[in-house]
């Protein structure tokens, strides 16, 4: 049988572009090497802070609006409860980007926001502590998906529309046959579709390697905290999302969630490492720094060690996107490089890859996502494209 497309890697991003592909009555097969909602990858660890505010770049701002609603859709039609909007306070210095980026999105979007003083934060968050000369600027809008969810979701549209997905079917290489695509896994089995979509995520570099794309994968780990006291869980439950940038280091965290407890982690490890052999240990020493600084942002939050996971960012040089045609192909779609803060708008980028793939082009800005970009600036360091 042959498919319209076959979609690489069902995470967070493939599982969405597995949805949309078959609400669009598109034939779709996905090809995954693990289990769904497996932990080995970027998707998973309960929780996934979703705004709207973006002090990276403002650009990023309509397509967490579209996110938001594909989000509240997809829990209409399936059922699940993917999102929950606690608010969102980011936090620092005032000139910091962490808040003035958001600031500056927020204004630029006319998004509901607060910028709030040390005091003013001091008297809406009792259950922080915060430093004389620290501003926040409070997004109602934020709070956090469940990342779990979010993927058993987009399954389960998807199969529901008649997608095929098929499990532990690892992508040996894919080639271009002039007509489509043909895919071969390490099982043996072939596969052909007129397009490709690859959502690999932190195997991205290895199954485009043509390519060279500059793709760092990073080590991260996210810690998981509770209270002394069952007293003290719902002032916490009742926090904003979070992220903190102080001298320390740059730090998020959710709010209490009952059985899991307070998750928080530093936002970078600077670790660069490799999906397959990444250590999925975490020692001592890691889990001591963030439990200091959770301390001092919420005192009682760390009283209890609960666990630490793994989990894996895949960076670009600029920290924007990779979402686009292939450059040399124009029926293999690109979704990668989510640089530590894809998962929030997966549900847009499954409609975006659809649009591409069934359309020929979307009416979403993604210029700024071109896996040209690093064509071209190889080309100026007089670095070899292959
Ligand atoms: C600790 C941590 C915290 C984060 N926090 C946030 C946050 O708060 N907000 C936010 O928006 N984002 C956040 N992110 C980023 C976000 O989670 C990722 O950008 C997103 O999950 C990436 O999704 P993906 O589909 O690209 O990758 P994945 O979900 O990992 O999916 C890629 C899939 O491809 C499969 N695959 C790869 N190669 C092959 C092959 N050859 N054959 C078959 N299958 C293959 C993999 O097994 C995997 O299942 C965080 C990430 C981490 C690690």
């Amino acid at each position: 049988m042959s498919w319209d497309v076959i979609v690489l890697g069902v995470g967070g991003m493939g599982s969405a572009a597995l949805s949309h592909f078959a609400t669009r009555g598109a034939r779709v097969l996905g090809l995954e090497q693990f289990e769904p909602m497996h932990g080995l990858g970027s998707s998973h660890g309960n929780s996934r802070i979703i705004r709207q505010t973006y002090f990276l770049d403002s650009r990023y701002v309509s397509l967490a609006k579209r996110a938001y609603e594909l989000w509240r859709e997809l829990e209409a039609s399936t059922g699940e409860h993917l999102m929950t909007v606690s608010g969102g306070l980011m936090l620092g210095p005032r000139d910091h980007n962490v808040v003035d980026g958001a600031f500056k999105s927020a204004q630029e979007h006319a998004l509901a926001h607060e910028l709030l003083n040390a005091a003013q934060l001091r008297k809406r968050f009792p259950a922080m502590s915060f430093r004389d000369g620290e501003w926040g600027l409070y997004e109602p809008t934020a709070g956090f998906l469940r990342p779990e969810a979010c993927i058993r979701a987009h399954l389960a549209r998807a199969i529901a529309q008649g997608a095929e997905a098929r499990f532990g079917a690892p992508v040996l290489d894919w080639a271009s046959t002039g007509s489509g695509v043909r895919v071969r896994t390490s099982t043996g089995e072939a596969f052909e579709a007129k397009q490709l979509v690859i959502t690999a995520g932190a195997w991205l570099s290895r199954i485009t390697s043509q390519l060279g794309l500059p793709l760092t994968v990073e080590r991260q780990v996210m810690h998981w905290f509770t209270p002394a006291t069952r007293a003290e869980e719902p002032a916490l439950e009742a926090l904003p999302i979070y992220i903190v940038a102080r001298d320390e280091g740059r730090v998020y965290g959710f709010p209490f969630v009952g059985g899991e407890g307070v998750k928080v982690a530093f936002y970078r490890s600077f670790v660069p490492t490799q999906p397959d052999t990444v250590d999925r240990n975490v020692a001592p020493e890691e889990v001591a720094p963030v439990r200091v600084f959770l301390e001092g942002l919420i005192p009682g939050a760390a009283a209890q060690y609960r666990h630490s996971k793994v989990c894996l960012y895949t960076l670009t040089p600029d920290e924007h996107f990779v979402i686009g045609m292939h450059p040399q192909y124009d029926n293999v779609v690109l979704a990668g490089g989510f640089s530590g803060h894809g998962f929030k708008f997966c549900s847009v980028v499954g409609e975006i890859v659809a649009q591409l793939a069934l359309d020929g082009g979307t009416p979403h800005a993604i210029g700024l996502f071109s896996p040209a970009r690093f064509a071209r600036t190889q080309a100026s360091n007089q670095t070899p494209v292959t």
